[in-house]
Formats: C-alpha cells, structure tokens, sequence
C-alpha cells in the first residue's frame, strides 16, 4: 500500500477533538485522531447509541432524538458535548454541518477551531452562482452558462437560446444533484425553472435557479487542494468520479485514466488559482466537467473533506485528516510539494439500498463480513446488530483498494467485493460488481451517463 508521508507529528497539535457526525467519517477522523496521539469525543443520536463510532471515541455525549435537526445538526447540544468535554476543536465530517458557515463561525466565537476553512471562505463557495463569478473573474474556466439567478422566464429564454439546447436547470444552493433538470426543448423551460425552484425552496431554503449548457457525455473530475495559513495552496492530483447514478457518485479512482498529463497539469493549476482566490485553508476539492474534446470547466468547490478523498491518500500517501488538523491548529502542510501519485486507487460506494429500485433499503444487519486482502481499505460505521435507519444517507461503507496498475486494482476491487458480505438489508454490491466487471469500465473509457447507458440496473 502507499507509504503514509505525514503522519509524523513531532508534538499533537491538538489535545481533544469532537467529530460531530456519524458513521464511516467520524470513525475515520477518529482514526487519524488516535494514531498523533489526540483524544477523540463522539456525539450521537439515540439511533446510533450502539454506533461503532460512539464505542471507539474517548469520551461520547448524546444529542437527543433520530432525526437529525435533532441531533447531528443541534447546534446548542452539539457546543454543550464541547464544553462538557474540553474538547478544543470540533472536525465536522462530510455532510451535516461541514459547509454551514454559520456554524463555523459560531464554533469560533465559542472559543473552539472548526477543522475547516474560513467562513467566508464557505461561503464563498456555498452559492454555486457566486462561486461562478468570483472563478470566472480568477480565470478559471467555467461551465458556459448564467451568472445571475434565471428569475425572468423570457431572460431565461434568450440566454438558453444562445447557449444551445440542452441545459441544465440548476439550484444555486444545491448538492446530492437534488433539483437538477436537463432540458432539451425551450417549450419545456419555464416549467423546468419553476419546478427546480420549488425543490431547492424545500430542501434547501433557498429557490435561486439557473441555467448552465448541458454538457453531452461529461467526465466528472476533481482536484483536490489542500492550503495552509501561510498561503501555501497544493494540488494532491485528480479523482475520476464519472461512475454516478443520479448525479451521484458510486465508484471514484485516482487518478483518472482519461487525464493526460499535459490536462493534469491544466486542472490542477486552475484548482490551485481557484482556492487561492479564496484564500482557502483546509483540505478542498474544485470540481469540473471534462467534456468530449478533453476541455474542462468549473462546477463548484466543495470545501471540506470529500466522501471519496481515500483514494487520493492511497495514491499520494497523505492523510488528509492529518493535514486537516495541522493547518487549522496553524502549522504548514506537512510537505512543500505535492507527493507523486503512485499506482492506482478505486473506492466503491456500498449503499443500503434496493439496487434494482435505488430505494433504500432500512433494516437490520445480521452478519457481515469485510474483505481480507492486501491493499484493501474498508473505511465502515456498522457491524453485524446494526439497524439502518432511515434517518440518515444510506451509504454504509467504502470499499477502496490500489494496485501498481488500475488493470490490478480492478481486479483486487471484484476480489474485494466478492468477499464483501452483508445480511440482512439489500445492499447495492451487486450494481458495483457489474460495474467493475463491465469491459467498458475496464477499458476505462466511459462518461456520467456509464449505468444507463450499459443497462447496469436491468443486467443485475
Ligand atoms: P450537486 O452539487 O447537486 O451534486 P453538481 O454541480 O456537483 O451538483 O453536479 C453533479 C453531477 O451532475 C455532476 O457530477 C455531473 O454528472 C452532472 N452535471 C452537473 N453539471 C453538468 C453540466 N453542465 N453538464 C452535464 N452534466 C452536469
């Protein structure tokens, strides 16, 4: 497996740290937590009292009932746990509160360090309209498209007529593809805006729309960045993360086998003048769409940790979390260039879920059991007496492997899944290995439309 380059804290650069979230992400944070020698504090709802996570921490406090405006996003109970604990600095995970300014800035005037960026940096990036303008106005190359909300249907018209059908109706504050419509007919345009519109309005509070060209048969491929406090920005190479079902993701590798070196070097230039335009400090990912002739363009940054950042720290040997924590506390990265990428990482997505119908799949885990291989990294929150709730996303573990080649790691990753058992609920192991089995996947050449186009869900 790749060597780890950076876990070597001469001095713990905290003393105590609250992951307040769930899951395979609190109990990865933990793990870093654990190997520099820092105390871990846990937080749970009363669904996940017999959590992994919650066993493994140091010290765990509760945050009240299931649902998790209750609980994970209980602001007040989650800065009571810090109090009560001596925590210094809370790490939010993915997800839940990890790109609420609000709450970064609340963290902060209670006297604890957000493991993560500046709020304005978040917010910076929150709006993917205002991230939009401040890259196009840094030069990095943008997805052609609005600027400003599309309130005005006849404004909207015009503009939809220059870009050239098909485009895509987006939710300036959305996330998980929620609200996202193709359209391909200007008949169809002004419904596609109101019904975006009133999804975003629910889910995410907030109804500004726009439209954007719909790029045909796109790869989605991201940079990752990290940047410390003294203005030192790195790009860690890219991640290919075209393999999604619903705009999401399923399978993302490092590198990616469609970046040639020269776009590599493009990508990851234009990632490190995006995070530096925002003076980002932390681990960060600027993500694009790659379209058919090799041309990219911005989509949105996402200013945390990624779900899917283990495969850059198979190929680079970084612990992003460890980074994470250093350059909150302060400190410089840990290394003045960005590690060399060496061999290749695949990570899969293994959601409770009905694979057939991408419903999920709530229940009870009976048994379970992980692979035992080489070179394989399961990154979990649940064991065998689980109960899956549908309280929280669905995604129970990431399976991630490398190989010296990705013909290595493709073959290690069916191995991998093979040995992956887990009773009790339907899961969607069977989509992965149909996937990593298909020669098109092999081949290594395939776009976001990759599941529906080779009839995956129909074949399983
Ligand atoms: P969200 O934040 O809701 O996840 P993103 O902007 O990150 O939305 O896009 C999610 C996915 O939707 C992308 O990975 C890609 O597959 C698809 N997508 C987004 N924008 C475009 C576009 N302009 N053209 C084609 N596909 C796109």
């Amino acid at each position: 497996m790749a060597r780890v380059v950076n876990l070597k804290l001469e001095r713990s650069v905290f003393r105590k740290v609250l992951v307040a979230n769930r899951g395979e992400i609190a109990r990865r944070v933990m793990r870093t937590l654990r190997a520099l020698g820092i105390a871990s504090v846990a937080v749970y709802s009363d669904a996940d009292i017999d959590a992994p996570h919650v066993r493994e921490a140091d010290e765990a406090y509760r945050l009240g009932p299931g649902p998790i405006t209750q609980s994970y996003l209980h602001v007040e109970a989650l800065l009571d746990a810090a109090r009560a604990s001596g925590a210094e600095a809370i790490h939010p995970g993915y997800g839940m509160l990890s790109e609420k300014a609000d709450f970064a800035e609340t963290c902060e005037a209670a006297g604890l360090t957000f493991i993560g960026p500046a709020p304005a940096a978040i917010r910076a990036m929150g709006s993917k309209l205002g991230a939009r303008q401040l890259m196009r106005e840094a030069g990095v190359p943008i997805v052609p498209g609005a600027l400003s909300p599309c309130d005005d249907p006849q404004a909207a018209h015009t503009l939809a007529e220059e870009l050239g059908y098909p485009v895509l109706v987006k939710a300036s504050g959305g996330g998980g593809g929620i609200g996202m419509q193709v359209v391909r007919q200007s008949i169809a345009l002004a419904g596609a805006l109101e019904s975006c519109r009133r999804v975003a309005e629910r889910y995410f509070g907030d109804g500004t729309v726009y439209i954007e060209k719909y790029i045909e048969r796109p790869r989605h491929i991201e940079i990752q960045v990290i940047g410390d406090a003294r203005g030192h920005v790195l790009a860690l190479h890219e991640r290919e993360c075209s393999i999604q079902r619903r705009h999401q993701k399923v399978i993302e590798e490092a590198l990616s086998p469609a970046v040639t070196p020269e776009l590599r070097r493009r990508m990851e230039e234009a990632a490190v003048i995006g995070a530096e335009a925002i003076n980002y400090v932390n681990a960060g990912t600027l993500e694009f769409i790659v379209d058919e002739q090799g041309e990219f363009y911005f989509m949105e940054m996402n200013t945390r940790l990624q779900v899917e950042h283990p495969v850059t720290e198979m190929i680079t040997g970084v612990d992003l979390v460890a980074e994470q924590l250093r350059v909150a506390a302060g400190e410089p990265l840990s290394f003045d260039a960005a590690p060399a990428a060496r061999g290749h990482a695949i990570e899969c997505r293994i959601y409770a879920e009905d694979p057939k119908r991408l419903l999920p799949s709530p229940g009870t885990i009976e048994n379970i059991a992980w692979p035992e291989l080489d070179h394989v990294r399961v990154d979990h929150g649940v064991e065998a007496g689980y109960t899956v709730t549908p309280y929280y996303d669905p995604m129970l573990a990431k399976v991630i492997v490398w190989g010296e080649a990705r013909a290595d790691a493709r073959r290690r990753m069916i191995e991998a899944l093979n040995q992956t058992r887990i009773d009790g609920i339907k899961t969607n192991i069977p989509v992965l290995l149909a996937i990593a089995r298909h020669p098109s996947f092999a081949s290594g050449q395939y776009d976001t439309g990759f599941i529906d186009s080779h009839g995956i869900l129909a074949s399983i």
